[in-house]
């Protein structure tokens, strides 16, 4: 009988269910290692998979950082392509989740700013190699018991090249989605993940999402109600993007101080500059990385 590399792995338990795959606690059989394993089911083509997709892929094994989840090995087998990464206790939101269970919802203002720092790490190391993630969100961070955080679910449904097919029907979540991609923006770069990570950093010291939008809509004036509806000064060019409507409510800025109260006044600065609309003015990882508020 030909062995199957997958024979390899013993599955443990399901351990995560997103929009694309299933995510198991396996086991190397050889070794006892623990791993996550998961599971993508990729649209039925003709063909059968892209070696291009293949390709994209196996790039991703290169990402070698302390605060990336470390891809360790591919499987493809059929229609489905098997993934099998360093394991990790829990994402960041089953961690919040927990906590808030406690009665203790925000995270320390050190766990805040050790956590902060190794994202903005992480993601700094991505983006000198001009690879974005586009979709950072508690779920898609793991973190430990020694206080490590990881970014994982890196680009796999941003490749084009892969014909991947939606696992669930889960509403894919638009509190992290900066206001450019909201507005319609198609020239969108590496600012959408400062953003992201800015409400991640506001969610982590509040203990409850920043902008909590149900719709797209909803989600912009969520933004705007806090940050201030923009306008040409603040953003040049917003009024030209493909949604940007006149007729949008007026609203003020609001005092982030008053919001983030956990967060002393280089945090506030911080988030300020990481939450500005004008992605060309927003703040970069790198600069954020040598901001005061990390030397206090
Ligand atoms: P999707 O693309 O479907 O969102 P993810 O890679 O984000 O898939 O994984 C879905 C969930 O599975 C995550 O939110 C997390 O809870 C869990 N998970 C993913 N990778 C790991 C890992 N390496 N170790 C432990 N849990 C993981
Ligand atoms: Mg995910």
């Amino acid at each position: 009988m030909i062995k199957s590399p997958l024979d390899k792995y013993q599955r443990i338990e399901k351990v995560g269910e997103g929009t694309y795959g299933v995510v198991y606690k396996a086991r190397i059989v050889a070794t006892g290692e623990i791993v996550a394993l998961k599971k993508i089911r990729l649209e039925t083509q003709e063909e059968g998979v892209p070696s291009t997709a293949i390709r994209e892929v196996a790039a991703l094994t290169e990402l070698d950082h302390p605060n990336i989840v470390r891809l360790l090995d591919i499987i493809h087998q059929g229609n489905d392509l098997y993934l099998v990464f360093e394991y990790l206790e829990q994402d960041l939101k089953k961690y919040m989740d927990k906590l808030k269970e406690l009665g203790t919802p925000f995270l320390s203002a050190n766990l805040v700013r050790s956590y902060l720092k190794q994202l903005l790490s992480g993601i700094l190391y991505c983006h000198s190699r001009r690879m974005m993630h586009r979709d950072l969100k508690p779920q898609n961070l793991l973190v430990d018991r020694s206080g490590n955080i990881k970014i994982c679910d890196f680009g796999l449904a941003r490749m084009y090249s892969i014909p991947m097919r939606s696992y669930t029907h889960e509403i894919v979540t638009l509190w992290y989605r900066p206001p450019e991609v909201l507005l319609g923006s198609k020239l969108y770069s590496l600012p959408v993940d400062v953003w992201g990570i800015g409400c991640i950093f506001a969610e982590m010291s509040n203990g409850k999402p920043f902008f909590k939008g149900d719709s797209e809509i909803d989600q912009l004036y969520h933004i705007f109600q806090i940050c201030g509806t923009p306008n040409e000064t603040m953003w040049p060019g917003v009024s030209q993007l493909p949604d940007w409507r006149p007729v949008f409510p007026q609203w003020r800025p609001k005092n982030l101080a008053e919001l983030c109260p956990n967060l002393s006044p280089n945090g506030i600065d911080l988030l300020r500059k990481m939450l500005t609309y004008d992605p060309a003015k927003r703040i970069s990882v790198k600069e954020a990385l040598s901001h005061p508020y990390f030397s206090e």
